[in-house]
């Protein structure tokens, strides 16, 4: 896809390189059925089109919750302890730049923008039960 940067991954099992687009985006709307298999962890892992095992996937997804106005980057498989903190600099970072061209993100609006290590993290966020950002 023009403009978009892909990401390399090796496939772990196989030593395949395969090529990703960077972000992932899920949009929950109406449908209680992603939401349900993204906090079961079907999200966090991926087939490898070569070998078919599953690679597990460490870029973000975007979570949009259209309904309860959520916004969430999930990482599914969570980068060390020591690397979480320049994530979320740069992610608040990025949060601000788009809210500032007017793309729909707080704190223009009652979005909420969450950030989740690990599937727990993710609940959390889903629930409320996280400082806000
Ligand atoms: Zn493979």
């Amino acid at each position: 896809m023009e403009g978009v940067d892909l990401t390399s991954v090796t496939c772990p099992w196989c030593q395949e390189k395969l090529r990703l687009d960077p972000l992932n985006v899920l949009t929950l709307n109406t449908s209680e059925e992603v939401k349900a298999k993204l906090l079961a962890g079907e999200y966090d892992n991926f087939p490898c089109p070569t070998c078919g095992r599953d690679i597990p996937y460490s870029n973000p997804i975007l979570c949009h919750d259209i309904l309860n106005h959520i916004l969430i980057y999930y990482f599914p498989n969570p980068p060390p302890e020591d690397m979480r903190e320049t994530i979320q600099s740069v992610l608040r970072r990025i949060i601000r730049k788009a809210s500032l061209q007017g793309i729909p993100s707080p704190p223009d609006d009652d979005w909420k923008v969450r950030i989740a290590f690990g599937r727990d993290e993710l609940k959390a966020a889903f629930t409320g039960q996280m400082d806000e950002e």
